[in-house]
């Protein structure tokens, strides 16, 4: 007989099928602003000169081999890592209180801390997790995969073009006490919208009193303000609240490294002997799925983040990114409201933070970007920043000029 033929066809990536549509467009002013890459002013993929150094390192040695990493990853990365997110004076750090794994980038980061959850976190009623609404929508399915309920919490406010505070504070507040949720310490993906630190400090504050579980999915360090400092002050600040919660961090962007899948999980407990049974259950559940992570991406960055001089040249990469992105706001709103004089109001554009900006497109507005302008972005209004550049960006604004008139 015939195997799978219940099979259902699944429809393509959004994402993926918006890049496809764009490399078969032959429109010579065609924009693709729809993948969450970084891009130089040419448009082209960039490799960090601070990685192109550390490879060269790395690969000149001559003691480079292939061999299996640990359960948990190359011990090296995974304790500058966690020094990079939880601060270099980190008290749970100090205290022992962290164990941390090395991960298929962010996307297993999150993964395997979901497993764990599933395993191990004492769920109030419900096995369910909150997501702001909207999400990265690959959080649906990661947590759906382990059989956990994706529930949604308010975030982004369509009027404002920016956060929803008391929408957000009340579903916190409304949550059974110890839910999970799950938030984005900055470069909130898909809206570039962050909750200033005051605001951090009023979602705290809820978080604590209800006995919630803080899940940060960190994929964008340094590459929103182009300061690693800055971008982890909500991850530190939680931290030195006491709330209880894990760290997922991701290499992908602010190193450039998207296809080493370079990332780690950063679980945070109470004491160091809880600390090491969370640890001995990372290595039992990381053995099972993966059984020990990819090296090469983990020995660059372990390289990059223990040596003085190449961290400093890596933050000077960060900061070419980010500014890079942040000029790019700059000058997509002075030709929106000074050049084309678009109407609406479009603040949010140099207000909103990292990678992706929600244009306040709707639907159809998007549509006639990608149908009309060949400019492709996905139908909620998202734009890659990453994609604008010096010769595409007049194009780009007087494309949404048009769209919304
Ligand atoms: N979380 C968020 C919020 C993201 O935007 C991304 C990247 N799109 C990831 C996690 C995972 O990325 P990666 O697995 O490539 O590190």
């Amino acid at each position: 007989g015939e195997f799978w033929q219940d099979v259902p066809l699944a429809p393509p990536d959004s994402i993926f099928k918006l890049t496809a549509a764009y490399n078969t467009d032959s429109y010579p002013k065609k924009v693709n602003l729809g993948v969450g890459a970084y891009r130089d002013n040419d448009g082209k993929p960039w490799v960090l000169p601070v990685v192109k150094k550390a490879t060269e390192k790395l690969l000149s040695d001559p003691l480079y081999n292939h061999e299996y990493l640990p359960i948990t990853g190359l011990p090296e990365f995974t304790s500058a890592a966690a020094k990079l997110i939880l601060g270099p004076d980190s008290s749970a750090i100090a205290e022992g209180r962290v164990a941390s794994a090395q991960t298929i980038s962010g996307t297993g980061a999150c993964h395997l801390a979901a497993l764990f959850l599933t395993k191990f976190y004492g769920f109030n009623g419900q096995k369910q997790v909150f997501l702001s609404n909207p999400t990265w929508v690959n959080h649906h399915a990661l947590f759906k995969n382990v059989g956990i309920t994706p529930v949604e919490y308010p975030y982004y406010d369509p009027r404002t073009v920016g956060l929803d505070l008391q929408g957000f504070k009340t579903a916190l507040e409304n949550a059974p006490p110890r839910s999970v949720i799950l938030m984005h310490p900055c470069a909130h993906n898909p809206t570039g919208v962050d909750p200033t630190r005051e605001q951090w400090k009023e979602l705290a504050e809820v978080i604590i009193a209800k006995h919630h579980y803080a899940f940060f999915d960190c994929a964008y360090q340094g590459f929103a303000s182009g300061d690693l400092d800055n971008d982890a002050w909500a991850v530190r600040y939680f931290v030195e609240k006491k709330v209880p919660m894990l760290v997922c961090q991701s290499f992908a962007k602010n190193a450039g490294l998207y296809g080493e899948r370079v990332g780690a999980l950063h679980m945070i407990s109470p004491g160091q002997d809880t600390a090491n049974r969370v640890k001995s259950q990372l290595s039992v559940l990381q053995r099972s799925e993966i059984s020990n992570p990819p090296m090469h991406g983990a020995k660059l960055m372990a390289l990059i983040l223990n040596d003085e001089e190449l961290f400093e040249e890596w933050k000077r990469d960060i900061k070419t990114m980010a500014h890079r992105i942040i000029s790019m706001r700059k000058e997509l709103y002075r030709l929106l409201t000074e050049e084309f004089k678009t109407p609406g109001s479009w603040d949010h554009i140099t207000r909103q933070i990292g990678m992706f900006s929600f244009t306040g497109l709707n639907g159809a507005q998007s549509q006639a970007m990608n149908d009309k302008a060949h400019v492709y972005m996905t139908t909620n209004g998202r734009i890659s920043m990453a994609g604008l550049n010096t010769s595409n960006i007049r194009y780009v604004a007087e494309s949404v000029d048009k769209a919304v008139r």
